[in-house]
């Protein structure tokens, strides 16, 4: 009750909440129930929507679907979260679900080739936490102050009635962890940490989990890190002089090490140590001219505006973008917009 009254007035509305639930205990007891996360899912995106599924499952739902576009490659590090069973590849998707409910997606373009089941379904949902989602769904729950998206799905789940169990509150506390850096960035609110407290009070053990998710990778991909933070380079007059860090890993790079393209998402943490440099910017080969840009920032810079000029998304901090050419003419894209997108006068 405290949590609603001092909730800001850009969290959903009593009545988007009362919405979903109705529009959900409508249809998915009966319908088939279609979840849906943005592509190349990480662990927000598929622990929201593997915790929502469990908990549907706990309501009764048994005509369930869980996926996300493109290539069905669950990353190693959540090919253990509970749920994954319920995971289905973009190809045996159903073409016309009752319901739909998509997680950690802020524009429908981030669901690839499945956006098409939105029109299709009678009802849809909406579960994001990214200030630039402008609401595609039938109802959307978007809280642009949540953590997590999993935040969203934890207070929806309360108020369908579904109790968290441990398996639900593992698969939220992965996505709880992934998106604040296990609890180290500015957005590790109280109200993040008293949901961590619920979770782990299920009988989690966060060690075990972070090891596995966060701090577990073959050798060779530790050998592949060291090629790809040796060819880094610190432009310190970038940013108006707050400074940035590039490097890029393409395809090639993962085939010599015999490792899958998931292992690439996590290079972006060493890159951001870097002292001398605010952005860094990490571009990840996905096709021949193809590269998925990530860009963070230690608050000189809002790189969802950079990432939104070229054509992506994101939040203030953390942001990416689908960039063309090589990656010496798509760091050269970022550098010249960051001047623009500076937080505070240097
Ligand atoms: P990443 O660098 O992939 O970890 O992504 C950081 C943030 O940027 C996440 O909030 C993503 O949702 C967002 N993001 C990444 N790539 C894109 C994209 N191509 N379009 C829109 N948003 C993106
Ligand atoms: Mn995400
Ligand atoms: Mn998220």
């Amino acid at each position: 009750m405290t949590e609603l009254a001092t909730r800001r007035p850009s969290a959903p509305a009593e009545a988007d909440w009362s919405a979903a639930v109705a529009v959900i205990r409508e249809l998915a007891p009966a319908g088939r129930v279609l979840l849906i996360c943005h592509v190349n899912p990480d662990g927000d995106a598929l622990g929201s929507m593997l915790g929502f599924a469990l908990g549907l499952r706990q309501l009764g739902v048994t005509r369930m679907q869980a996926t996300f576009p493109g290539v069905f490659d669950v990353p190693e590090p959540f090919a253990e979260l509970p749920g994954v069973d319920l995971l289905v590849p973009e190809a045996e998707v159903w073409a016309d679900p009752e319901l739909v409910i998509t997680f950690d997606a802020a524009a429908a373009s981030r669901l690839g080739a499945l956006a098409d089941r939105l029109s299709r379904a009678r009802g849809t949902v909406v579960l994001d936490h990214h200030a630039s989602n402008a609401g595609f769904g039938g109802v959307n729950l978007v809280d642009p102050q949540a953590a997590a998206t999993s935040v969203v799905a934890e207070e929806l789940l309360a108020r369908l009635g579904v109790p968290l169990d441990a398996a639900i509150a593992e698969c939220l506390y992965v996505a709880l962890a992934t998106d604040t850096g296990s609890f180290k960035f500015d957005m590790t609110t109280p109200r993040v940490h008293e949901m961590a407290a619920r979770l782990i009070a299920t009988g989690l053990r966060p060690g075990e989990i972070s090891r596995r998710t966060f701090d577990t990778r073959p050798f060779e991909a530790v050998k592949l890190f060291a090629e790809v933070l040796a060819r880094a380079e610190l432009d310190p007059a970038a940013a108006a002089g707050h400074g940035l860090v590039s490097t890029y890993v393409t395809q090639d790079d993962l085939a010599r090490h015999g490792q899958r393209a998931y292992v690439m998402d996590a290079l972006i943490d060493p890159v951001r140590t870097v002292a001398e440099a605010d952005v860094a910017v990490l571009v990840k080969q996905i096709g021949e001219q193809t590269w998925a840009v990530s860009l963070r920032s230690k608050g000189a810079v809002d790189v969802s505006g950079v990432a939104v000029a070229l054509g992506g998304g994101g939040h203030r901090l953390a942001a990416g973008y689908t960039g063309h050419g090589t990656p010496a003419e798509i760091v050269a894209a970022v550098r010249s917009l960051v001047p623009d997108h500076l937080l505070s006068p240097s």
